[in-house]
């Protein structure tokens, strides 16, 4: 017997698919479909973030992305905009018609976040902020959880079971690398836990190698390796320039590689017969 019980393969015959409102039409995240989600790491100001977007929508993405609150490791660093980011999420979101994932950090900021984000995102050091969790389980909103930083695969689902005990289903996991002794990349992407996922629980898995290389140059070949392994989609970082970044440039792709991401993996989606539209 697993010790998460609602996360469980065995519990529900069927695969989870996590229903995301859209403007128009309802997007859905697990089986059969292959789901892409592209942004900066960051909304950094208006003019690059509505450019952003506009160019993702063109380019086929289905989910835009954006950090307002940014943890990050030194407490000088760059750490988002905040509440006023939202707004310009916000008109992002009514200029393209994507529905938006950022990340929240404090439950304070739910009511606000609750209004304007679509999918609301568990970044990796919050993986096991309980209290946040079980907010988070007491919503009908989508919720993506991120892998812990050096989180195993069974504590990454308990913390899911904290969110899915409290009411809520909609939840999405995201491996996103963790930590080990390999520093050559910033994190080691686990390829290898998007298939045990798939035998373990019947929950969506997306894959963002973007945070689990910190390399552009290995964004595009990873993001492959994961809908090949079965993942049921990416979330990458795309800068317009991304050597301006004021976080994560070095793992951004310009809009132009985006393109070629964007190419790629639908290929291999086609081969597994996965909706990539
Ligand atoms: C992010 O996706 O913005 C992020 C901070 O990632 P992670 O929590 O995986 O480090
Ligand atoms: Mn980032």
């Amino acid at each position: 017997m697993q010790r998460f019980k609602l996360a469980a393969r065995n519990e529900k015959s069927k695969n989870t698919v996590v229903a995301i409102p859209a403007s128009g039409q309802t997007l859905y995240i697990g089986e059969g479909y292959c789901t892409v989600i592209a942004g900066p790491c960051a909304v950094e100001s208006r003019d690059s973030f509505v450019k952003t977007a506009l160019l993702l929508k063109e380019m086929g993405a289905h989910i835009l992305r954006g950090g307002l609150f940014k943890p990050r490791t030194s407490p000088y660093s760059f750490k988002g905009l905040g509440r006023e980011g939202l707004a310009i999420m916000a008109e992002a979101r009514e200029l393209t018609g994507l529905p938006l994932v950022s990340e929240i950090m404090d439950v304070r900021d739910l009511d606000y976040m609750y209004e304007q984000v679509d999918i609301l995102q568990v970044g990796s050091r919050n993986m096991q902020n309980f209290t946040l969790l079980e907010e988070l389980g007491r919503l009908e909103k989508p919720v993506l959880l991120k892998r812990g930083l050096s989180a195993t695969i069974e504590e990454w689902l308990l913390a899911a079971e904290y969110i899915l005990s409290n009411g809520n289903p909609r939840v999405i996991l995201c491996e996103r690398g963790i930590r080990t002794f390999e520093i050559l990349t910033r994190n080691t992407v686990d390829i290898g836990a998007v298939p045990l996922l798939k035998q373990l629980s019947h929950l969506p898995i997306i894959v963002d190698p973007s945070h689990a290389t910190g390399k552009w140059k290995m964004v595009i070949p990873v993001a492959k390796a994961a809908i090949a392994a079965g993942a049921d989609g990416v979330m990458v970082e795309v800068h317009p320039d991304p050597d301006q970044a004021l976080s994560d440039g070095k793992q951004s792709l310009t809009p132009q590689n985006f393109r070629i991401l964007y190419e790629q993996i639908k290929k291999i989606a086609d081969l597994d017969g996965k909706i990539l539209v």
